[in-house]
């Protein structure tokens, strides 16, 4: 029985004075013993959300592939553990865009990660270009079997299935899409893990709303959500942990 999880990503959003919309995250998740709930917060706002919301899972957004060293301006996975994150999301569709984050990027920023402590999200998503061709699942798993840290375990690891045309544009998959492609990772992952691969987590993520999270959440092999745009305020994002917990 894999557990649900649903994690926002406040992606570069939220201050000092917006962390005032865990609180009521994290009653909602109080109230949802069945699921699992988490936030990935910029890496400013990990150690006051931390210190606000003991024992709420917090987490980061990407961490660099090396321990430490001169890379300017980037984050290591030791310093978000350090900072109380107990995760940290690699290979987001907009890193692999905007930072040109190549697979072994992500697979190495994944095993960086699993060093430090860290429970990792690894996501991977394919762009409308690539399903109008037919190429989606090829495309998906592709990434995930070049992206896959060494080690990985389901008490570690979750996969995030972001198709890249539904991220923050209000689309998502119709029904039989979402649980073709998520069956496809399932199969990818025993493949690659064996027996292991069917206890690993697979969450959608992709304009994931209160409205949809219901119907999306309860496909055969969507074992969670990761929320973007309405992991914002408690207001959009506890209806989505009530839907799961449903
Ligand atoms: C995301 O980018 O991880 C995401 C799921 O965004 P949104 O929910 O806003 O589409």
């Amino acid at each position: 029985m894999r557990r649900k999880l649903v994690v926002g990503n406040w992606k570069m959003n939220g201050s000092l004075a917006t962390i005032a919309e865990l609180d009521a995250i994290a009653a909602a998740a109080g109230r949802a013993p069945g699921i699992d709930v988490a936030v990935a917060m910029p890496a400013t706002l990990i150690a006051p959300a931390v210190a606000r919301m003991p024992g709420f899972a917090i987490g980061a957004q990407d961490v660099h592939q090396d321990k430490s060293g001169a890379h300017t301006g980037c984050v290591s996975a030791d310093m978000v553990r350090e900072a109380g994150a107990a995760f940290t999301i690699v290979g987001h569709s907009e890193r692999r865009t905007d930072q040109h984050e190549t697979d072994a990027d992500v697979k190495a920023k994944a095993e960086t990660a699993r060093g430090a402590g860290l429970s990792v999200i690894l996501c991977v998503g394919e762009t409308l270009t690539q399903r109008d061709a037919g190429e989606a699942e090829r495309v998906v798993t592709d990434q995930l079997a070049a992206s896959l840290p060494a080690g990985a375990a389901a008490d570690w690891l979750a996969i995030a299935y972001e198709p890249i045309w539904a991220i923050g544009t209000g689309r998502v998959p119709g029904e039989a899409d979402a649980a073709a492609m998520h069956g496809a990772i399932r199969a990818a992952l025993c493949g690659l893990l064996g027996e292991a691969g069917a206890a690993v987590r697979i969450l959608y993520g992709g304009s994931v709303t209160g409205e949809n999270a219901g119907l999306l959440l309860h496909i055969e092999d969507v074992d969670g959500a990761l929320v973007g745009g309405a992991s914002l305020t408690a207001a959009k994002f506890v209806p989505i942990v009530e839907a799961a917990q449903r």
